[in-house]
């Protein structure tokens, strides 16, 4: 039997036809082709970062989990079926997500810029840590308003804000109010979570 390029292609479609065709069954090295690119992978679902909607994903690593250990890298996300929000489905942002996490272009460092500055430098996350607990009790401490015009205790502080993101959760969000408007005042607060 002679068989043209293009009626290779029409027969690919049909595994029964193949059968006869090469006298053995190539279903199942098609099968075994597909499966390869997750066999060996951890999942892990999360949540897209991008935006309110919030998608459920399924993140595949190969690695043994361990933090900081070469070599383990993300090589497939796609949306979770099992998710009421998306049932499987990433838009064509969500589903490059990927590329947000596996990207040499990544910041993994702190870099700081002082003011007047034109250089970045370098830091470390404890300097990054302390700089900003500095800045923030001096922010407090210089704008705490303790009462209104009226002479109500207020206890309010407007000069800091809080800005959340679509992966916090609502016990996240729960704590965040808690610590920010209930213990230091701040009002401004806002995220955009839908979950
Ligand atoms: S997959 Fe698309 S729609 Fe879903 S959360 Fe991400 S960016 Fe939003």
């Amino acid at each position: 039997m002679t068989i043209s390029r293009r009626s290779f292609l029409k027969l690919s479609s049909a595994g029964t036809v193949l059968t006869t065709a090469f006298g053995f069954d190539v279903t199942p090295v098609r099968a075994q082709t597909r499966r390869l690119k997750i066999e060996r992978t951890t999942e892990t679902r999360s949540i897209c970062p991008y935006c309110s909607v919030s998608c459920s994903v399924i993140i595949h690593t190969l690695g043994d989990k361990a933090r900081n250990v070469t070599g383990s890298t993300v090589v497939h996300v796609e949306g979770d079926p099992d998710s009421p929000i998306n049932r499987g489905t990433l838009c064509p942002k969500g589903i490059t997500l990927k590329q947000n996490i596996v990207n040499d272009l990544r910041l993994t460092k702190v870099r700081y810029r002082a003011p007047g500055s034109d250089q970045w430098e370098e830091k470390t996350w404890d300097w990054a840590i302390d700089r900003i607990a500095h800045l923030f009790k001096q922010t407090r401490d210089d704008k705490l308003i303790e009462r209104d015009s009226q002479g109500r205790v207020v206890n309010a502080l407007t000069a800091v804000g809080v800005i959340g993101g679509c992966t916090d959760s609502n016990e996240n969000n729960y704590l965040m109010v808690k610590l920010f408007r209930a213990g230091l005042g701040i009002i401004p607060l806002e995220q955009q979570a839908r979950i």
